[in-house]
């Protein structure tokens, strides 16, 4: 297990190791799950505290159903399972990902949410996140140990894609 980093620092913009992974999960799920935000300076939703949106290291990525624009096809799995089948092969490589947090808005009776620290799901029993349920997206923060570093996370797919050999 290791520590939990949360909020540490204004960053200028998003961390290239999660634009990098956010860029994998939209590819690799074909768009099922989509990019609804990483960087942003702003509190977390319904508190004062700072999100660690902030920092660059955290992305909401999307499950919603989506339909097609002028600039982009549809997307959005449009349904929970497939969405949160990616999270946990995510959180089952969470090491070579440097995974420290996961939020789930979904499910009741308030969601649940995944650290690093404890290596497991708590359900919430009462109001915690902003959200839930019913949320139609996912919550990802990753270490800020490399976090400058996007290759990281082409190392660590490369690795688990060899495994399928
Ligand atoms: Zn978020």
């Amino acid at each position: 297990m290791r520590r939990y980093t949360g909020f540490n620092g204004v960053a200028a913009g998003p961390a290239p190791a999660m634009v990098r992974l956010t860029e994998y999960a939209e590819f690799l799920t074909g768009n099922g799950l989509w990019n609804n935000g990483i960087y942003g300076n702003r509190p977390m939703r319904g508190k004062k505290s700072t999100s660690v949106h902030a920092t660059g290291r955290a992305a909401d990525w999307s499950w919603r159903k989506m339909p097609e624009s002028k600039t982009r096809p549809e997307r959005g799995f449009g349904a929970y399972e497939p969405a949160k089948a990616f999270i946990d092969t995510l959180i089952h490589f969470q090491e070579l990902f440097l995974l420290e947090a996961v939020l789930d808005y979904y499910g009741p009776p308030h969601g649940q949410g995944w650290r690093c620290d404890r290596d497991a799901w708590q359900q919430y029993d009462r109001k915690t996140i902003a959200g839930a349920p019913g949320g139609d997206w996912f919550h990802i923060e990753i270490s800020p140990r490399r976090a400058n570093d996007a290759t990281y996370i082409d190392s660590a797919f490369q690795h688990i894609f060899s495994l399928l050999t």
